[in-house]
């Protein structure tokens, strides 16, 4: 059982963390958000869903309670567990976001869901922002999202890692190429700390994206073996899900169908694996090389 969040933590002494009181099956004990900074003005990284207005509660007070104000929004990805407070905190706490930015990197869907008037400026990936006591890096970390960016808190070695890691559990993705490629963006940054969009602060980095690799290289060389075993046989993606997952209820088929698949898709960019009407089979350059 994972320890309870408080609704709001002083986690150190340039980072606050608000819930956003939107528990579920997804959010995990709901969005992390957090301001960043020391000084009067400072950054705050996502916003939590529409229509909280405890969450609303909880951030008002914690600005005036510090005297502080939002210089920057930042937005790490186009959900709406991320976005959707965007409006609420700009019409409801006017005074303290007056003179604010809101930044997003490009791309993402269901956008029309937010008011036309927000001005929301386009984050570069290596973008740097600063503001007193806190310098953040954008580092543009697709797969859960094509638009997903993590941020580095540079003064701390601290990553804000959004729906990238979380923690707890694994993560869900739209490209797994893209989503491999941007952990081992963030291990390369050496974090000491990860801040995740749900779930508690993550004390060991290096070993939790290791597992989060691992966990996804296990299935994949799974799905490589059986490929392997009769290198002229095509596979449907159904076959595999037999041969791999063992005793599946047969609600979890989709889900593990839906898995097989990105797999085999990140295997086709990578020309490790054909595809022919449908069906699934081990290139030949992957053939010749395994002699
Ligand atoms: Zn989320």
């Amino acid at each position: 059982m994972a320890a309870v969040i408080p609704a709001v933590s002083t986690i150190s002494s340039r980072i606050i963390r608000i819930l956003g009181c939107n528990p579920g099956i997804m959010t995990l004990q709901g969005t992390n958000t957090y301001i960043v900074g020391t000084g009067k003005r400072r950054i705050l990284i996502d916003t939590g869903d529409s229509d909280v207005p405890q969450y609303i509660n909880h951030l008002r007070s914690i600005l005036t309670h510090e005297g502080i104000d939002l210089a920057h929004i930042f937005i790490t990805h186009w959900h709406h567990d991320h976005i959707g407070g965007l409006g609420d905190i700009l019409n409801d706490i006017k005074e303290k976001t007056k003179h604010c930015q809101i930044w997003k990197y490009p791309g993402g869907k269901n956008l029309d869901n937010i008011n036309k008037s927000i001005v929301i400026e386009s984050l570069k990936d290596g973008q740097e922002f600063a503001v007193e006591g806190a310098t953040l890096r954008v580092v543009h970390t697709p797969g859960h999202t094509e638009d997903h960016v993590v941020f580095h808190l540079v003064e701390d070695n601290v990553v804000f890692s959004g729906d990238c890691i979380l923690g707890e559990g694994t993560a869900v993705f739209e490209d797994l190429y893209d989503y491999m490629q941007s952990l081992r963006e963030i291990a390369n940054l050496q974090p000491k700390l990860i801040m995740p969009g749900h779930g508690n602060v993550i004390h060991n980095p290096a070993e939790k994206i290791n597992f989060y690799i691992n966990h996804r290289m296990e299935r994949e060389q799974q799905i490589m073996d059986v490929l392997n075993q009769d290198k002229s046989q095509t596979f449907k993606e159904n076959d595999l899900v037999q041969m791999i997952y063992t005793n599946l209820p047969e609600h979890l088929v989709k889900a593990a169908e839906n898995n097989v698949n990105h797999h085999l898709v990140k295997l086709l960019k990578e020309k490790k694996v054909k595809k022919m009407n449908d069906k699934w089979q081990i290139s030949e350059h992957t053939f010749v090389r395994s002699f």
